[in-house]
């Protein structure tokens, strides 16, 4: 397990130096941003401290449901300027943070992140970032446990659950430690946890015309057996012929990913001009490092970037990249 204490109670003893706070989830939001997000702007409520919920994107159906009365919204610049400082949750840099990026970059009010992706941009005022940890919402939990664990209601408790459980690809990856079900036992105790109907809101929840695009986009998968890489593609016209719009594509990856001989499974999105690719590794092939050469990022086993270009020479470029890296690890 890692240590966490001191991170926490400095971060807590900053942020109760503010009046009014906003929390910034990253883009594309997924169970942890949005759990993690719920989770400290509860936290900040009960403290007496005034908060702005702010996330570029719309939230997912299968997610939307964790906000619970908190607020999250696409705010202006001008809004958020009515807060002394900003927190960052989920995400190392504030290029993940959306259209905004650019004034949180250069905001002279202080800067705060609680996050768990390696290598986090520089020049926060304060940081809690914990690669070892398997997702934010925990950090949010141990920051509970540390000043007011009387204060995890079942809100508190739902989101913090969600963000773990997705987070974790159920509790099955590697990163789940036996802190992880201790966490979960105390959100059961404590929150009156139910876990049954958060299991259903977000995996038993595809509309036909989802079903529909996998099945379309399925019989496309492609397989480089020597390398156990496969790759997956979604193509406007997709998305069209289905009646399916660009959030419609999450979890997609799940599929080549569970393929017996693929270690590595990329999936590659058309979006007006832009490829959104996702990554995800079985292995210790560090699709982190292949991201990152596309001026994206993530963890060693999933990561995400965005390709300029079109969607053939992304698909062309990013595969050639990721056999030649694997052929060199082999050598
Ligand atoms: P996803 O493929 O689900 O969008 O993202 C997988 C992981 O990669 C997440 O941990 C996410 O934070 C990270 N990620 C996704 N897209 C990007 C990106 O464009 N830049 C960076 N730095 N990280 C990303
Ligand atoms: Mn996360």
């Amino acid at each position: 397990m890692y240590d966490y204490q001191e991170d926490i109670h400095e971060l807590v003893r900053q942020l109760r130096k503010h009046q009014k706070i906003a929390v910034i989830s990253h883009v594309r939001p997924d169970g942890d941003a949005i759990g993690s997000q719920v989770g400290i702007c509860l936290w900040l409520e009960a403290e007496g401290i005034d908060y702005m919920a702010h996330n570029d994107d719309a939230l997912p159906e299968d997610i939307s449901w964790i906000r619970n009365g908190v607020n999250i919204r696409p705010y202006t610049q001008e809004e958020l300027e009515t807060c002394d400082a900003l927190l960052f949750v989920d995400g190392n840099s504030p290029k993940r943070f959306g259209n905004l990026s650019g004034y949180f970059e250069n905001c002279s009010k202080p800067c705060y992140i609680i996050d768990h992706h390696p290598e986090p941009a520089d020049g926060y005022t304060y940081m809690v970032s914990v690669p070892e940890a398997a997702s934010t919402a925990e950090l949010i939990y141990w920051l509970y446990d540390e000043t007011a664990p009387e204060r995890i209601t079942k809100e508190v408790a739902t989101a913090l659950y969600t963000g773990i459980m997705t987070d974790t690809g159920s509790f099955r990856f590697a990163s789940v430690g036996s802190h992880i079900h201790r966490i979960i036992a105390d959100l059961i105790d404590r929150g009156e946890l139910q876990i049954a109907p958060i299991h259903q809101k977000v995996y038993d929840n595809l509309q036909l015309k989802q079903l529909r695009l996998i099945s379309r986009v399925l019989s496309q998968i492609e397989v480089y057996e020597k390398y156990k890489m496969s790759s997956m593609v979604v193509t406007l016209d997709d998305l069209e012929k289905t009646g399916c719009e660009y959030n419609d594509t999450e979890g997609l990856i799940s599929f080549p990913l569970s393929l017996n001989d693929v270690d590595v499974a990329i999936i590659f999105i058309e979006r007006e001009g832009k490829i959104k690719m996702s990554l995800r590794s079985k292995t210790d092939f560090d699709v982190n490092l292949l991201a990152r050469l596309f001026n994206g990022g993530g963890h060693q086993k999933a990561a995400g970037a965005w390709y300029d270009g079109s969607i053939e020479e992304a698909v062309k470029n990013v595969m050639e990249t990721a056999i030649s890296m694997a052929a060199k690890a082999s050598a």
